[in-house]
């Protein structure tokens, strides 16, 4: 499933192709997304202009004068530049085509994807609107997850991939965050001190900048490529390494079951 990381790695891949063009054509070759490809998006976005292109968590805003473009790539969809006559991979369920003679196409095998579009503030749509604080953001940090925690019984590892909390840490950034950080992953949120959350605060950072940094090298997969940038090539140090040596002490490393995600740690560094 692509994670932040790699949504913001697609973002800088595709930026420079699609910001400040205009949009002549969109094929909507199957509507059937996640929620279905809304009848009025090649009416109300053809003739305008993209003149911004964010992320807001895992969320790609294309953004119009008269509306924005919502697109999430679900569990396995990723975007692609191509010229316009390049002939479709099967899975390519949505094309924008534009004036500098490029098109961009969602590739989504599973369809858990979308593309959406709205004409409201962006902030305010119903998808949107409920999300905590973007994980790179000074506004998360660890008096936020002090304060959020307490009383809370739920495990830290649920806690910080709950997206009204913040956004964008998904399993395998949850796991290495807690191991980097020493946390145990079931440790009740509303039981770690905010000295602890604060290092938490700055191994999730410094390992999704980490993240980033490795898909950076990727950026030219994006034209006529795959799609999708290489970012498990970054080293994971305990997800994945289930009864492999922990890195730092040499004992084999734990797995169980935490809201049914794959959960990997330490017994003896983790507490
Ligand atoms: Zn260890």
């Amino acid at each position: 499933m692509p994670e932040l990381p790699e949504v913001e790695t697609t973002l800088r891949g595709i930026s420079a192709h699609v910001l400040n063009t205009t949009v002549t054509r969109i094929n909507i070759r199957n509507p059937k997304l996640r929620w279905p490809v809304p009848d009025e998006l090649a009416r109300q976005l053809t003739g305008q202009s993209i003149i911004d292109i964010k992320r807001r968590a895992k969320y790609l805003l294309f953004i119009t004068h008269q509306g924005t473009v919502i697109i999430h790539l679900g569990m396995s969809g990723s975007l692609k530049i191509v010229a316009p006559e390049t002939p479709y991979d099967k899975h390519e369920h949505v094309e924008f085509c534009f004036d500098n003679g490029k098109a961009l196409r969602l590739k989504d095998p599973r369809r858990f994807g979308a593309v959406l579009w709205t004409t409201g503030p962006i902030e305010s749509h119903p998808l949107l609107k409920h999300l905590g604080p973007e994980p790179l953001s000074d506004e998360f940090n660890a008096s936020l997850l002090y304060k959020l925690s307490r009383n809370k019984k739920v495990a830290i590892k649920q806690f910080i991939m709950d997206s009204k909390v913040v956004v964008g840490i998904g399993n395998i950034y949850a796991n290495e965050a807690l191991f980097a950080s020493g946390i145990h992953p079931r440790r009740a949120a509303g039981k770690i001190s905010q000295k602890r959350y604060q290092k938490l605060c700055i191994e999730s950072k410094r390992i999704l900048e980490q993240a980033i940094l490795q898909g950076g090298t990727t950026l030219k997969d994006f034209v006529g490529g795959t799609g999708k940038p290489g970012y498990f090539k970054q080293e994971l140090l305990v997800y994945g390494r289930k009864g492999l040596p922990c890195t730092q002490c040499h004992k084999p490393l734990k797995e169980i079951r935490l809201g049914n995600r794959s959960t990997v740690y330490c017994t003896r560094c983790q507490t």
